[in-house]
């Protein structure tokens, strides 16, 4: 038996979700079936929002419902600072530490030869732009530590040290809690290269 057509609609936009297979989809849609009509709808105008409401930063790349964002807007800031992430879900999970005060620059990805993706696809030259302004005497690079990540770090000490702009890289190394005995070759050698004074 074939699902009614409105069922069968929306199983077919849950399965577009990540992680979610067909089980959990018809799972999700008869769910929903349940669920008292205000809240349906309340759902639905939410996801709707999310991309109305939503736009992305002409400074830094960040996604915000301001344009500049909240960020960039804010002069309480360290302006003489810009730490470069790979994607806006690292700028919320940065600003969740409330220990950075400085400015950021989104990429919207990493430089990655295998997926056909080159510096012209991300947003390197808004970054160059700001830098004209010699208000920023600090690039602090915080990609991943995958190898996408370092090559893209690599990309951009390249550029922009000529320019007689500070590059830094966060540091890599054993996480918080972590026992040496447990850790990976990559992770020690970082560590022991990351080492500081204490
Ligand atoms: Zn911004």
């Amino acid at each position: 038996m074939q699902y009614p057509a409105p069922i069968a609609k929306l199983i077919n936009s849950f399965t577009k979700l990540p992680g979610i297979g067909a089980k959990t989809a018809a799972r999700l849609a008869f769910y929903v079936i349940d669920m008292p009509e205000t809240d349906v709808t309340e759902f639905a105008q939410a996801l709707v929002n999310v991309k109305r409401d939503l736009t992305v930063c002409e400074i830094c790349g960040n996604i915000s419902d301001t344009n500049p964002c909240q960020i960039c807007q804010d002069e309480s800031r360290d302006q003489s600072m810009v730490l470069v992430v790979e994607d806006a879900r690292d700028v919320m999970s940065l600003e969740r530490m409330q220990e950075y005060h400085g400015l950021y620059h989104v990429l919207n990805g990493v430089l990655s030869p295998m997926e056909g993706v080159g510096p012209e696809d991300l947003n390197v030259p808004a970054l160059i732009n700001r830098l004209h302004d010699e208000t920023i005497q600090e690039v602090i690079i915080a990609t991943n530590a995958t190898a996408e990540g370092e090559a893209t770090a690599m990309y951009l000490a390249r550029l922009l040290k000529p320019a007689g702009i500070k590059v830094t890289r966060l540091a890599h190394g054993l996480s918080v809690g972590s026992d040496i005995e447990y850790a990976d070759e990559m992770t020690l050698y970082r560590a022991i290269e990351g080492r500081r004074e204490i």
